[in-house]
């Protein structure tokens, strides 16, 4: 890749801001200073240095968020606050997005990445992995919702829903429960309890494959994904 390009993405400043610091000559590849822009680097195998610093190309950056309820899971938008904006600037520089929509009400687990390939993997409904929720739910939560869960409830908009797990944490006035679905429809969990005329007041993910929210993460905290939980998901 072009060694402008490659500075630009790593957070050396505009394309602009790349042609002055190549212009000062403090950047080299393999030892050997480069002035001009459009020279190809590899960067798996050239040593590229500003000044003394050793330049660490990397492609792909994921990041598990606990995502608060108060911001919506698109990258821009011109009146709300979205996911991408409370990253750090040395983070946007991937261009990352978020994995799959939460409500804007809707907290937990939410992976921000740049790489369109994994994003695929876990949010196609061919591939069926599972994203397990918690929700609270007003009045009780009965083994007959257990059962039409798993043999499937049908929507607002008559889609039949894949077999779903439900377990009851708490039953009450207000019931607690966990829900695995293997799909991602628009509101789907909210959904699937209106076909039971029930009514969900709080909502959080947690867990996307094997991939569990590190509950250390207040809401609005993120981190990237450690080697051993990127190996779940890949
Ligand atoms: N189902 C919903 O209803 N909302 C979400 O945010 C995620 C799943």
């Amino acid at each position: 890749m072009r060694i402008d390009k490659l500075l630009a993405n790593m957070g050396y400043g505009t394309r602009k801001d790349v042609k002055t610091l190549l212009k000062g000559g403090t950047v080299r590849v393999n030892e050997t200073p480069v002035k001009n822009g459009k020279v190809h680097v590899d960067p798996d195998k050239d040593l590229i240095t500003v000044g003394e610093e050793e330049v660490e190309y990397r492609e792909f950056i994921y990041l598990m968020m606990n995502k608060p309820g108060d911001i919506i899971s698109a990258t821009v938008d011109a009146n709300e606050w979205t996911v991408i904006d409370i990253l750090q600037e040395e983070d946007q520089i991937f261009e990352p997005f978020p994995v799959g929509r939460l409500d804007k009400d809707t907290e937990g687990l939410l992976l921000l990445t740049n790489d369109g390939q994994l994003n695929h993997r876990l949010t196609s409904p061919k591939k069926g992995v599972g994203k397990t929720y918690k929700a609270k739910v007003a009045g009780e939560v009965t083994e007959e919702d257990v059962k039409a869960f798993k043999d499937g409830v049908t929507l607002d908009d008559g889609y039949v829903t894949k077999p779903a797990e439900l377990s009851i944490l708490e039953s009450g006035a207000e019931s607690e429960i966990e829900l695995i679905i293997t799909e991602g429809k628009f509101h789907q969990v909210k959904r699937m309890f209106e076909a039971r005329d029930k009514k969900v007041t709080y909502l959080k993910r947690t867990k996307i494959g094997e991939l569990e929210l590190d509950e250390e993460l207040e809401l609005g905290e993120y981190r990237e994904l450690t080697e051993k939980e990127l190996e779940y998901l890949m």
